[in-house]
């Protein structure tokens, strides 16, 4: 399997996959979508919410914040030492405290060791009476076990433009959500591949 470059961008890489299969390039897009795994909050605990949400729904658009952080210095929780209770291996601090009247906007929460990609992002109005309290931790996971944890998106396609028309050559376009470099989805999906296929042929 060999990658070429066509195009890069911050938050997208096109390149042409040679000496390839289908099977093959839907085994790395699977990988590098739901395999790779990406921060996202996880438990929330409330204090204090007057707002006219519910915690759980509340606790839904935190989950759905794409954020930045380390990952390579963080474990999964279900292969940290502490066995998924948590501790600073594999959590991340979430605070967000507000009073209304305002908009709270991802860029509210405070969190340690991580950021929100899009601070702008709305999660609540609250009214002059209401208030907001609660605190959170942001975990690593995998799309494969909620969408939350999806690094992006990608697709494929043959004969296309750049690529000449032949059965080996797929030209791929990898979408990342911010949470991580396309390229560094695309090495880490490559590792899972070759992984996999390595557990493959010692059984
Ligand atoms: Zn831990």
């Amino acid at each position: 399997m060999k990658i070429k470059v066509i195009k890069k961008e911050e938050n997208k890489l096109v390149f042409e996959l040679s000496d390839a299969n289908a099977s093959l390039v839907n085994s790395l897009r699977r990988a590098a979508v739901y395999k790779v795994p990406v921060l996202a909050i996880e438990d929330v605990y409330f204090t204090e919410n007057s707002s006219v949400l519910y915690d759980e729904q509340i606790a839904v658009r935190l989950g759905l914040l794409p954020l930045k952080a380390n990952v390579n210095k963080m474990k999964l929780p279900a292969e940290c030492t502490c066995k998924g209770k948590g501790c600073k291996k594999c959590q991340i601090k979430v605070e967000l405290k507000e009073k209304g009247p305002k908009m709270v906007y991802a860029k509210d929460l405070k969190i340690t060791g991580a950021e929100v990609i899009y601070p702008e992002t709305p999660i609540v109005w609250l009214e002059e009476t209401h208030e907001l309290d609660l605190k959170a931790a942001a975990v690593l996971g995998t799309g494969e076990e909620h969408a939350k944890w999806n690094t992006g998106w990608m697709y494929y396609s043959q004969g296309a433009d750049a690529v000449k028309s032949s059965p080996s050559k797929f030209k791929v376009t990898l979408e990342s959500w911010g949470q991580l470099a396309p390229k560094v989805i695309l090495k880490k999906a490559t590792e899972i591949v070759k992984k996999e296929l390595g557990e493959l042929k010692l059984k």
